[in-house]
């Protein structure tokens, strides 16, 4: 056959168009990407044509059952959504890159109502005025961390940042040079200090700080002592950090609020649990501190948020700060923030339903078994790749408890044809990205963060990955 006749033989856009499979993903996805990427494979297979020595047409055969599964594939990868779900497989529960908490089922549910519904945003039912969009988790925060006041901005950072600006602006903060931290690169406490319109008063030294050096530098210019807990580092060997109960009693002496910057803040003593000791809010706030500020998604495992919370003079200076506007949360947010503090009313009901604390607490047994099971499953689907069970440990992550190394088992993948880095890749850039760890040239599954629904799509994923079809 020559070229003439092959080309005549190629399908047109719309016979392609007809194919039922086709018309199926036109119901999905835009018509025009679709059109589009028709057009591109046809195209393709028209230069290859074009390039091919006449001599070799006699192999050359245009397959249209094949044309099409091409173009499905290419069209439902157009069209995936970038910011997507992924297989956790580090073992890091907390992954900042990878959305830190996750939410729990039984407060998505709550979420889908929300959403797709109008709601008491901002209505008050019962006089039918308006009302505060803050008036949803203000009562209960105050129940269970035992403040007199509470407000939720956008995260943390922002937390801290409008603390300052309403209780110190243009004022002195002290803070101890042990404390100066940084999480992540973009909250520094120097920086959000700076433009939250405080004056940072750093004093004592990396490694020790006494009372004396906060009542030392004590003035007329100081609006506040901020005591930040150093989340994602600990100073070890000759240190001293002046505690919350000293910091309050030289707060009451000289007429000064105490903030307390607790980073992750717990509501559950995990360390009950195996973990390490982290404050409680209800802990500061027992203790005295004037105003506390954590975030929602980090081991509390709700949405993301910057939780304040304390005494009730300074929350309603804070709600009146123009800021506040600024920072302020949605819908899903507070409906996400409310339902999570809801399971937190028992604390079993909590563990059980909140996956950060789940996956935090998980027996290792449990976690053994669930090994055996990824492992049997992958087993059944594999032949140049061997699977292992072999002991290993996970982290906390989101820079909470950063010593702690907890025990779990690990799948640990080995191919006979591919380098771990070449595995790592494939399993990365697969449709449903898979995301592990590589150590000692292998390939590691930590079961802790994988999901139970997900082992069948890593076994299937490692099975098309040895047969070098598209996934
Ligand atoms: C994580 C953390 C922050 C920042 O919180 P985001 O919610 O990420 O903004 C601030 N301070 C401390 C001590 C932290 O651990």
């Amino acid at each position: 056959m020559n070229k003439k006749n092959l080309l005549v033989k190629l399908p047109k856009v719309d016979e392609i168009l007809n194919d039922k499979k086709i018309e199926e993903l036109i119901k999905k996805f835009p018509r025009t990407t679709i059109v589009d990427s028709i057009r591109n494979k046809i195209d393709e297979i028209r230069k290859l044509i074009l390039n091919t020595d006449e001599a070799e047409f006699d192999k050359f055969e245009i397959n249209i059952d094949s044309l099409v599964e091409d173009i499905i594939w290419d069209v439902e990868k157009r069209n995936q959504m970038s910011l997507r779900k992924v297989i956790n497989a580090t073992g890091v529960v907390l992954h900042t890159n990878l959305g830190r908490a996750l939410i729990s089922e039984k407060v998505i549910e709550n979420l889908i109502d929300v959403a797709s519904h109008y709601s008491t945003l901002e209505f008050d039912i019962s006089s039918g005025k308006r009302g505060s969009r803050y008036s949803h988790v203000e009562e209960i925060i105050c129940q269970l961390t035992g403040a007199e006041g509470a407000l939720v901005v956008n995260n943390n950072a922002a937390a801290v940042l409008l603390v300052l600006n309403t209780i110190a602006p243009n004022k002195k903060v002290i803070v101890s040079r042990g404390q100066l931290v940084e999480i992540g690169g973009s909250f520094r406490v120097p920086e959000v200090m700076a433009q939250g319109g405080a004056i940072l008063k750093e004093v004592g030294t990396t490694n020790k700080t006494h009372v004396f050096d906060y009542e030392d530098n004590i003035d007329e210019e100081t609006a506040a002592i901020l005591k930040v807990h150093t989340s994602n580092y600990k100073i070890l060997g000759f240190t001293k950090e002046v505690d919350i109960e000293e910091m309050v009693l030289l707060g009451k002496k000289y007429d000064i609020p105490v903030i307390e910057d607790i980073g992750s803040g717990t509501l559950v003593d995990l360390s009950k649990y195996g973990l390490t000791y982290e404050p409680t809010v209800l802990e500061s706030i027992s203790k005295g501190a004037d105003i506390v500020t954590f975030s929602g998604d980090k081991l509390l495992g709700g949405p993301q948020a910057g939780i304040i919370v304390g005494k009730k003079k300074y929350i309603e200076k804070m709600k009146k700060n123009q800021l506040t506007r600024a920072l302020r949360v949605d819908k899903m947010t507070l409906t996400a923030l409310e339902a999570t503090f809801r399971l937190y009313l028992d604390e079993k009901m909590a563990l059980e339903n909140i996956p950060t604390l789940k996956m935090l607490t998980m027996d290792i047994d449990e976690i053994k078994q669930k090994a055996e099971v990824l492992h049997r499953k992958i087993e059944q689907k594999i032949k140049t790749i061997t699977a292992k069970i072999i002991p290993g440990y996970s982290q906390v992550g989101g820079g909470a408890m950063p010593l702690k190394d907890l025990p779990t088992y690990l799948i640990s993948l080995n191919s006979k044809n591919l380098s771990a880095k070449g595995l790592e890749e494939l399993l990365r850039k697969n449709k449903f990205p898979i995301i592990c760890r590589i150590n000692d040239d292998k390939v590691l599954l930590d079961v802790r963060t994988i999901k139970a629904e997900e082992f069948d799509i890593i076994a299937k994923t490692l099975n098309s990955i040895e047969n070098g079809r598209k996934i």
